[in-house]
C-alpha cells in the first residue's frame, strides 16, 4: 500500500514515514544532535550537519509533503522566517501582489523589510480577480495568497489566482495557516508554494512556534532548500516532533472545530447585541460559495463586531470572557479571543486597517475543542 494514496486522515499519521532506522521507534527520536560521524571525508548517511538536515525535521517536512498533497516541504524556526524564505527568491525590482487584509505580521516584514531592499509590493482587494490581474506586469514574480484571510475571513479564489500566473514566470505562494489542509489543499488548486505558521493548527496546542513552506517542483525546492540551509532560519528537532504529533490529530481536532466554529458563529449572528459577524460558512458570506468550492469546511475562526460598537465596548466584552483566553495566536485545543486592531494588526496603520474592515469594535475568536455549550455560556455571559 502507497502510503502517499492514503486518504487525508491516514496521511496525517503515517503519511511519509517510517520506523526509524536505529531501533525500529514507531516515533522518529528527537535527534538532538549538530553532527553526524563520517567514516571517511564525505562519506556519511545523508546526514552531516544539523542546519542542512536532521532526521526529526526530515520526518516532519516529509508528513507535511504528504498532507499538502506536495513533494518537498521545508521547515523553519517560525511562519515568518518560512515567508522570509519565499521572498528571498525575488530580487531588487521584483514585484509582488498580495491582499489588502494580510497578516499583519507579513504586512509588516513586507513593508518594513523587503521594500527597503527594492521588492515593490502592491496590496489589493482579492476577492475579485480583477484587481490582482491589474497589476500583473512584466516585473511580478510573486503572487502571495491568505485565505481565509486573517481577521476578515475573506476567501481569495486560489483556482482563479493560478489561471491568472499561467504561463507565466510568477510564483503563487498560499498562506494556508487559517484552513489547514485539513480544509484546504492550494497545491491541488494549482499554487505552487504553500506556507504554514505550524504555530497554529499544525501544531494546534499552543506549545511551539514553527513555519513551513510545501512544493511540487524540483527546481523551486532545490532553490528554497539552499535559501533554508544558506540562511540557516531552521526549526529545532525538538519543536518538529512536538508538530509531527500534533499532525497525527488534526483531523479530528479540525472535525471539531469546524462544528464548534458553526454552533458558535450561528449563536453569534442570532444574538440581539451583535452587529456582525464574519464566517465563510454563511451563506450570506460575499465569498460563500469560492469557500464551498475550495474548502471541506469552514473552520473555527470566527471574528464579530458589536452593536454600536466601540473600543471600550470590546474591552469590556474581552475582559468579560473567562473560557475564552485573551490572547495572540490562534488554533490550539483551548479557545482564544483576540482584539486584531491592538493587538496582531497593531502594526497596520489605523486608516488601512479600517479600510478592511478591522475597525476598533471588532473581536476574533479562535474556537477551540472545549464542549461549545460551555463556551456559548461564555459567550452569553459576557455579552450581558
Ligand atoms: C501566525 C501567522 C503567521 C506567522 O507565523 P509565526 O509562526 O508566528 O511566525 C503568518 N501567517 C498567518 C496567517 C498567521 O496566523
Amino acid at each position: 500500500m502507497k502510503k502517499d494514496k492514503l486518504h487525508f486522515n491516514s496521511k496525517t499519521i503515517h503519511g511519509g514515514q517510517q520506523p526509524d532506522k536505529g531501533y525500529r521507534a514507531v516515533m522518529p527520536p528527537v535527534y538532538l544532535t549538530s553532527t553526524y560521524a563520517q567514516s571517511s571525508p564525505g562519506d556519511h548517511q545523508g546526514y552531516e550537519y544539523s542546519r542542512t538536515h536532521n532526521p526529526t525535521r526530515t520526518a516532519l517536512e516529509a508528513s507535511l509533503a504528504s498532507i499538502e498533497n506536495g513533494k518537498h516541504g521545508f521547515c523553519f524556526g517560525s511562519g515568518m522566517a518560512a515567508i522570509d524564505a519565499v521572498v528571498k527568491l525575488l530580487s531588487p525590482g521584483d514585484e509582488v501582489i498580495s491582499t489588502n487584509d494580510l497578516y499583519g505580521g507579513s504586512y509588516r516584514i513586507f513593508t518594513k523589510i523587503f521594500q527597503d531592499l527594492g521588492i515593490v509590493f502592491h496590496f489589493v482587494d482579492m476577492q475579485d480577480p480583477a484587481n490582482v490581474a491589474a497589476k500583473i506586469n512584466v516585473k511580478t514574480k510573486l503572487i502571495w495568497v491568505e485565505t481565509p484571510t486573517n481577521p476578515m475571513m475573506n476567501v481569495v479564489d486560489i483556482t482563479a489566482m493560478s489561471q491568472l500566473v499561467e504561463d507565466r514566470d510568477i510564483y503563487l505562494a498560499v498562506d494556508n495557516t487559517f484552513a489547514s489542509p485539513y480544509l484546504q489543499q492550494p497545491l491541488s488548486l494549482g499554487a505552487d508554494i504553500v506556507m504554514h505558521s505550524a504555530t497554529k493548527y499544525l501544531g494546534g496546542h499552543s506549545d511551539v512556534i514553527l513555519g513551513a513552506l510545501i512544493v511540487r517542483d524540483t527546481t523551486l525546492a532545490e532553490r528554497l532548500s539552499f535559501i533554508q540551509n544558506a540562511s540557516g532560519a531552521v526549526c529545532g528537532p525538538l519543536d518538529a516532533f512536538l508538530v509531527l504529533r500534533g499532525i497525527k490529530t488534526l483531523h479530528v481536532r479540525m472535525q471539531r472545530h469546524c462544528e464548534n466554529g458553526e454552533k458558535i458563529a450561528r449563536f453569534l449572528a442570532d444574538h440581539p447585541a451583535i452587529d456582525r459577524v464574519y464566517w465563510p460558512g454563511f451563506e450570506s458570506h460575499p465569498n460563500h460559495e469560492v469557500a464551498k468550492r475550495q474548502m471541506n469546511g469552514f473552520g473555527g475562526m470566527i471574528s464579530f463586531v458589536q452593536q454600536n460598537d466601540s473600543l471600550e465596548k470590546a474591552t469590556q466584552t474581552l475582559e468579560k470572557l473567562k473560557l475564552f483566553t485573551l490572547a495572540e495566536s490562534l488554533g490550539g485545543v483551548e479557545s482564544l479571543v483576540g482584539h486584531p486592531a491592538s493587538m496582531t494588526h497593531a502594526s497596520i496603520p489605523k486608516a488601512e486597517r479600517e479600510k478592511s474592515g478591522v475597525v476598533d469594535g471588532l473581536i476574533r475568536l479562535s474556537v477551540g475543542i472545549e464542549d461549545n455549550h460551555d463556551l456559548i455560556a461564555d459567550l452569553k455571559q459576557a455579552l450581558k
